[in-house]
């Protein structure tokens, strides 16, 4: 039996496999079989991770992170978990192989998943001139004419990345406004290939078996209008992931994994909870590793106290587990 197994490999996960191994605590990471390093290796050049001036590739400062963890012992396999066992003071973890792994303490760090627009033909050409990676799918649209759905960073970034392939991009937003940063905002007016829709939300998606356009409607007079395109990226935030958990761990009314103040202490004892997946509000790569050292630290001292008292008679007030009262109180 393992003391700590880390489900994620986002900043969250590694950061929190950096400090618990660096504990001698030999943490498990279950990496994931197709996503291990998360969000950061579907981007390019991250500018405002401390410590970079000129800048770091996403997938370089993951490989990074994930080499910093092993070097201090932390174990990492790259499969999926597809059943959790938390109930009790041994937390089981079934792995897509069928390999189980057993810990005292668990932290979760799954972060967030694409948000999908919800329309029909979405589904349909996903892969077919819908994606959700410009990074991964933007060599395929060499001097076409796309779409990036959505007025956040992630959508400015995705708009401005898209233009060293395509020859249109065009940002389609459902507000007069956008939600990024004045510094994305302005790179993004500056580029002389994108071209705002304002005020439209897309609400279908044309083609038989490739994306020859879409159907846009005014967020301000409802009325219809088709844009012609090679290809649609969307890019309108993330949810968090939640899914192994939703009926085992109490959620906020924003679908994060709630946790106990400050801390990383979700509402079952020995589980702690790090990065996007108790976020809403923040979600960088910065604040996504502080909550992994956060988490970290209250595995540690969790299991500390648990070798000192023994599993049984450990207060979960003390160290984690959210007390029934407080939980009444909140409902
Ligand atoms: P976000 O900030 O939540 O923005 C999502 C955008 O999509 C908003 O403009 C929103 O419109 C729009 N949207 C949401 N649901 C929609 C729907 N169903 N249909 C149409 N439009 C919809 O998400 P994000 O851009 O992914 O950014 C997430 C976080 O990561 C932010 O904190 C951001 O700063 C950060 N980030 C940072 C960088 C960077 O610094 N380099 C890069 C990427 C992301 P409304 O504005 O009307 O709500």
């Amino acid at each position: 039996m393992r003391q700590l197994i880390i489900i994620g490999s986002g900043p969250a996960g590694y950061t929190a496999a950096i400090y618990a191994a660096r504990a001698n605590l030999a943490p498990l990471v279950i990496a994931s079989s197709v996503e291990a390093g998360g969000e950061l290796m579907n981007t390019t050049e991250v500018e405002n991770f401390p410590g970079f001036p000129e800048g770091v590739q996403g997938p370089d400062l993951m490989t990074k992170m994930q080499e910093q963890a092993e070097k201090f012992g932390a174990e990492i396999v790259y499969d999926d978990v597809v059943n959790l066992d938390l109930a009790g003071a041994t937390k089981t973890v079934t792995l897509g192989s069928g390999r189980v792994e057993e810990s005292d303490a668990l932290i979760f760090a799954t972060g967030s998943a694409y948000r999908r627009i919800g329309i029909e033909g979405e589904d349909r050409l996903s892969g077919r001139g819908v994606s959700w990676c410009a990074t991964c799918d933007g060599f395929f649209f060499r001097e076409r004419t796309i779409a990036v759905v959505g007025g956040g960073d992630s959508a400015m970034e995705e708009a401005t990345f898209l233009t060293r392939f395509a020859s249109k991009v065009y940002v389609i937003h459902r507000r007069g406004e956008l939600r990024a940063s004045k510094i994305m905002q302005e790179r993004a007016f500056a580029n002389e290939k994108i071209e705002f829709v304002w005020n439209s939300e897309v609400v279908d998606v044309l083609g038989e078996d490739a994306v020859t356009g879409v159907v846009l409607e005014s967020t301000v007079d409802g009325t219809r209008s088709e844009l012609a395109l090679d290809g649609l990226f969307v890019a309108i935030g993330n949810d968090p992931r939640t899914h192994l958990v939703h009926d085992k761990l109490d959620l906020t009314p924003e679908g994060t994994i709630w946790v106990d103040g400050r801390s990383s202490r979700t509402s079952v004892r020995g589980v702690f909870a790090a990065g996007d997946v108790i976020d809403p509000t923040y979600r960088q790569a910065v604040t996504a590793a502080g909550s992994g050292t956060v988490a970290a630290l209250d595995a540690e001292h969790f299991l500390a106290a648990l070798g000192e008292a023994g599993a049984p008679e450990v207060d979960a007030d003390e160290i984690g587990g959210r007390p029934e009262a407080d939980r009444a109180s909140a409902a």
